[in-house]
């Protein structure tokens, strides 16, 4: 059941725009990848929530994650409340990721910056003692606390420092995007409403964005994140002597 990496995020594809292609690249370098969706996004303008479940199911198997676990907060309804942090905490006690992707520190979307908030403060008190949870079968779970925290990018820009090369998983990226059909209708907006997300000028927003941070690493595409806390620890510099910017 132990994760490598598990994506925090607010709504179901959430994590689909704004890390999937880290995430897929992740996946096929052999990590044990999940994604926890905190809502079933049950207050978007578009789609039922069991319809998104399926699309967050569909996803999933395209970026081969590990587990795609919801845990059917209410969604406009996030709240820094006990009752919310312990469901987190329940949930990274039983994956024990190693790293964990969050929502944008503070986003146009109310939820994302309180998914955040929410999310950072229940990762800290995952790693208290005297918080008990018990798991799924009613057995008491042992504290875990990851060692590292990326905020992923989604409407609203900030500076990162970290950008993650995803020229070989865009087209990944996107086929999960396109999985949850009753959000992203390209082609046909059909009979529901057009939406902020909905329309084709947001998607290709989406590719040109990956395509601006790609070209600050020198990369064709790139997904930028912001280290939560830091410095970034370092035992050897491998990773930056591999990387060639182009200049
Ligand atoms: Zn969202």
């Amino acid at each position: 059941m132990k994760l490598d990496v598990l994506a925090i995020a607010a709504h179901p594809d959430d994590t689909e725009l704004s890390c999937a292609g880290t995430l897929a690249a992740l996946v096929k370098q052999g990590k044990r990848v999940g994604v926890l969706d905190l809502t079933r996004g049950e207050m978007g303008t578009r789609g039922t929530p069991e319809t998104r479940l399926q699309e967050a199911a569909d996803a999933a198997e395209i970026l081969g994650l590990a587990v795609r676990h919801n845990l059917s907060l209410p969604d406009a309804g996030l709240t820094n409340t006990d009752e919310h942090r312990r469901a987190i905490v329940q949930a990274v006690r039983t994956y024990q990721p190693d790293l964990c992707f969050i929502n944008s520190p503070d986003d146009r979307h109310p939820d994302h910056g309180n998914a955040a908030r929410l999310t950072l403060d229940a990762l800290f008190y995952s790693g208290l003692q005297k918080i008990e949870t018990t798991d799924e079968h009613g057995k008491p779970q042992e504290t875990w606390r990851p060692s590292h925290i990326l905020h992923y990018m989604q409407d609203r820009t900030f500076t990162p420092n970290i950008v993650f090369d995803i020229s070989d998983t865009i087209e990944l990226k996107e086929k999960a995007i396109l999985a949850f059909s009753s959000q992203f209708n390209v082609d046909n907006p059909g009979e529901e409403p057009e939406t902020y997300i909905s329309s084709n000028r947001f998607f290709e927003n989406l590719r040109a964005r990956s395509a601006h941070f790609g070209h600050m690493i020198g990369v064709k595409y790139g997904e930028p994140f912001l280290y939560h806390g830091g410095p970034i620890p370092a035992t050897a510099l491998d990773f930056l002597l591999n990387h060639k910017q182009v200049r």
